[in-house]
């Protein structure tokens, strides 16, 4: 099971200081066997429930959901009523709730049987830690559900599932899942994790499609404040897509397991700006009549979730070692994409960097005293692993353009990393990102790593800023960064890469 991530609410903090059925059918009995239907109706008379119907020959004879809402004693199954299950024939089996979300079939039945259940979208009259956008809620326009808030699970490794959806008229479903083409609302998962870290959102919304290759990137976008942007959500997916596949050299590409046909950003409009990752899915909500720094802040969020599907679940770290390198060069790339697509400019870029990164990396408690290779201490040390992580890649960007000419940077790094850890298995330590530094660079970067990284002390960023022919210094404990007048052409094309291009 995937870790769900919700980093969002330091920045927050920041901000704040200044939001049908089987289609078995006829199949041969092995094939059935292996197969697995949900079936999933939302009436026009009440939209605020679900009822979802499973038919499947069991694999064993419990029944669960997974992971998650531990706040309350009975987890998903709070919102799960009339759960009954029954043969092919119609017999009601007796089934035992086991509470804790778990249900027991008094056997485990050797023929197809059906288990129907209603789930009332009642999710927000609870306390949630990760906020409503990682769980479920509804809006005028539709209804936002996660896999694991709706969807009732046995056994595993299903060869072949399937979801169908009755929805009310002129609704539709953006899901994270391939169509299939016999229906109007009907989707192949590729398998049960698929499932259990899906998001839903069945509604009016507006559904944005970016396809490359085999990938696709799938936006729902949902609310007023939302829809009369479409056009600069349409430019930020594709600009950012684009970017990112061009910096790496291809789509997301992870573990054989953990394959990404598709991934789906649902944006709605709601009461806070929140955002929440589960597998490779992004929820965000974005405050009604938000300031402007509200939606740059959403934005933040895409980019950065987004590009963890490269640097994240493309290629994985092995331990909590890199968590600096897994979210300090996210963050690294996150600025550079919004700067490359005119989202920033050089003056918020600047702004940015020390506004939520440099003023948070050096009051963190930790700045002196712990190294950021403590990554299991990422949400309480935000700033140093977060915000130093992000002046490691910015630091290294620059040490390996001045040593190459600006031929190399740490974007063949990532291109590297891409290249060697994706489709596979493997998964990198940080000896792996030394070294890689160390080659870019062309000399041993054990000292840097000795110093900034497995040492506390702090990284003078200001100090590599200014070799690139940028005015940067620290002025009562403020990153003040700016262009100088005259540069050379070969400082442009260094400051250039550093904020936003790709190097070739
Ligand atoms: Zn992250």
């Amino acid at each position: 099971m995937k870790q769900i991530t919700n980093w969002l609410l330091p920045l927050v903090m920041v901000i704040s200081l200044h939001s049908v059925n089987a289609s078995g059918g006829m199949s041969a009995p092995n094939h059935q066997k292996d197969q697995i239907n949900y079936s999933i109706t939302i009436a026009e008379s009440d939209k605020h429930t679900a009822k979802v119907e499973m038919t499947f020959v069991p694999k064993d004879s419990l029944l669960f959901m997974t992971q998650g809402a531990g706040q309350l004693p009975d987890r998903w199954a709070t919102f799960v009523q009339d759960l009954k299950v029954s043969d092919a024939s119609g017999e009601e089996i007796a089934v035992k709730d086991m509470t804790d979300a778990l249900w027991m079939l008094p056997y485990t039945p050797k023929e197809k049987i059906i288990v129907s259940y209603k789930v009332r979208l009642d999710h927000a009259s609870h306390k949630w830690d990760g906020g409503l956008d990682g769980v479920a809620y509804a809006t005028d326009w539709g209804v936002f559900y996660t896999g694991r808030a709706m969807l009732i699970f046995n056994g595993a490794d299903w060869g072949n599932i399937r979801v169908d959806f009755n929805l009310p008229e002129g609704w539709q479903v953006s899901t994270p899942w391939k169509r299939v083409g016999d229906g109007p609302h009907s989707f192949k998962p590729h398998n049960q994790a698929a499932l259990m870290l899906s998001m839903i959102f069945a509604g009016t919304h507006k559904e944005l499609s970016f396809k490359e290759g085999d990938f696709e990137l799938l936006f729902a976008l949902g609310g007023d404040d939302v829809l009369a942007e479409q056009e600069v959500y349409q430019n930020m997916a594709s600009g950012v897509l684009n970017y990112y596949i061009d910096l790496m050299g291809g789509p997301p590409n992870p573990a054989p397991d953990n394959v990404i046909e598709k991934a789906l950003v649902i944006i709605n409009v709601g009461d806070m700006t929140d955002g929440e990752i589960i597998g490779s899915n992004i929820s965000i909500i974005l405050e009604k009549d938000g300031d402007p720094m509200a939606k740059m802040i959403s934005r933040f969020i895409f980019a950065h979730e987004f590009f963890h599907m490269w640097n994240g679940k493309t290629f994985t770290p092995d331990d909590q070692e890199t968590q600096w390198f897994n979210e300090g060069f996210t963050n690294f790339y996150t600025l550079k994409a919004l700067r490359h697509i005119g989202f920033l400019d050089d003056n918020a870029y600047f702004g940015v960097l020390n506004n939520l990164f440099y003023q948070r990396y050096t009051a963190d408690s930790g700045l002196g005293n712990l190294s950021m290779t403590k990554g299991e201490e990422k949400h309480d040390h935000w700033g140093l692993i977060y915000g130093g992580g992000l002046f490691v890649a910015m630091a290294q960007d620059i040490s390996i353009r001045k040593a190459t000419g600006n031929t190399k940077s740490v974007d063949h790094l990532m291109r590297q990393f891409y290249k060697r850890y994706g489709g596979t298995n493997d998964q990198y330590v940080i000896d792996d990102v030394e070294e890689s530094l160390s080659v870019l660079n062309g000399a041993d970067q054990s000292d840097f790593f000795k110093d900034y990284i497995w040492g506390t002390q702090p990284l003078p960023i200001e100090d590599y800023l200014s070799v690139t022919g940028l005015d940067a210094k620290v002025e009562e404990g403020q990153l003040k960064i700016a262009i100088k007048d005259q540069l050379s052409p070969f400082q442009q094309d260094v400051i250039q890469g550093i904020l936003g291009s790709n190097t070739p």
